[in-house]
């Protein structure tokens, strides 16, 4: 159980690489947090600062209170699960997990006590006595979570906990790792790339870009509310639409101009605007009318079967727009069909800066 506080962190490497600028953040008691972005973006960097396995060049992290930047790891009261389970070899999984507490001088019936319960919990009480190599990828990550669980740490950091697995397992450990962040009185902090992972785990989601925050919230407002285009293209899959659009005002009323076809807009963060960036997602785009829609005639391009629902992709002209359709309506390749634009849940962003333009005003 326990916050923690990041002020203008910032790691420079060796060679000058700037892996990190200016992260702040304030992370509460048992919130469960995840760092994600595209490869190279700098979670792992962050993440290994708080363990205390990488300096910091700027700034500080403090947990509850107590500036951390000078403790050495093993006094820093955290366990870090790695993506490839990093096990002794040579030792039992008993020994595996018994080994930091051995350290710690912990009496042997304590030390057994902490073991039983946490195999127990990841439900690997059989495999006690054998050694890693006896074990499949799923068992060797549950020894590795048992192995952080047993040292009671005040925060759980994770390094993509679960890219070694397949997956199915992975989904199966996913909610383990839920279940588990549920029962324990204990910060997560969980790195990840998969944006799915990230949305299903995380009470808040970091997104990171070239080692900057880009936006810091809730599963929910990172879907419905993205602050640039970037997150808004990050998060969803199939990815959100983004189409370039002119806009021009009539009689104090904003209205769209896509492909020829003029549509009123609302939005009143759009009246300083000559051209935008606006973006709806798959699942906003219907084939039956229905009011405060927009109407567009594309050409079925592709159309993707997934059983419970379609993917359909279609073209405006050389544009491709990607639609979820879950009626799993009966669509004919090169067919010309008119689509209907949901308009209560567009998004629109300035071009250059890049940023939503209702985080704008
Ligand atoms: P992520 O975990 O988001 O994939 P990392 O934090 O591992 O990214 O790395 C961030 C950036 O820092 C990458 O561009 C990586 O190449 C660079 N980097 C990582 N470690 C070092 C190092 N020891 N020296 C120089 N650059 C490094």
């Amino acid at each position: 159980m326990s916050n923690l506080l990041f002020k203008n962190l910032s790691k420079v490497y060796e060679n000058g690489y700037k892996a990190v600028t200016d992260f702040n953040l304030e992370i509460k008691d048992n919130e469960f947090i995840v760092f994600v972005g595209p490869s190279g973006c700098g979670k792992s960097t962050t993440l290994r600062m708080i363990a205390g396995l990488e300096d910091i060049t700027e700034g500080e992290i403090s947990i509850d209170g107590k500036v951390i930047n000078d403790i050495s790891p093993k006094d820093r009261d955290i366990a870090m699960v790695f993506q490839n389970y990093a096990l002794y070899p040579h030792m039992t999984v008993y020994n595996n997990m018994a080994y930091a507490l051995k350290n710690d001088k912990i009496d042997k019936e304590e030390i057994k006590k902490k073991i039983t319960n946490a195999a127990k919990l990841l439900q690997i009480e059989e495999y006690l006595d054998r050694k890693p190599k006896q074990l499949s990828g799923g068992q060797k990550q549950r020894v590795a979570l048992g192995r952080a669980l047993v040292r009671n740490p005040k925060v759980f950091l994770m390094d993509e906990p679960l890219s070694n697995l397949d997956a199915k397992l992975r989904g199966q450990m996913r909610t383990e790792i839920n279940k588990l962040h549920k029962s324990l009185n204990t910060t997560f902090i969980y790195v990840t790339h998969d944006q799915t992972e990230a949305m299903t785990l995380g009470d808040r989601i970091v997104i990171m870009k070239d080692g900057f925050i880009q936006q810091v919230d809730t599963p929910y407002n990172l879907y419905h509310k993205p602050v640039n285009t970037f997150v808004a293209g990050f998060i969803g899959s199939p990815q959100i639409n983004f189409l370039d659009i002119s806009l021009i005002n009539k009689n104090n009323k904003i209205y769209g101009i896509l492909d020829d076809k003029e549509f009123s807009l609302g939005n009143p963060n759009l009246a300083k605007y000559k051209e935008v960036k606006m973006a709806i997602r798959p699942e906003e785009i219907h084939f039956t009318p229905f009011e405060e829609s927009i109407p567009l005639n594309v050409k079925i391009n592709i159309i993707e079967n997934l059983g419970d629902h379609q993917i359909i992709y279609v073209l405006l002209g050389d544009r491709e727009i990607i639609i979820t359709d879950y009626k799993k309506t009966l669509l004919k390749q090169n067919d010309y069909i008119d689509i209907y634009i949901n308009k209560k849940n567009l998004l629109f962003f300035d071009k250059e800066s890049t940023c939503n333009v209702d985080n704008i005003n």
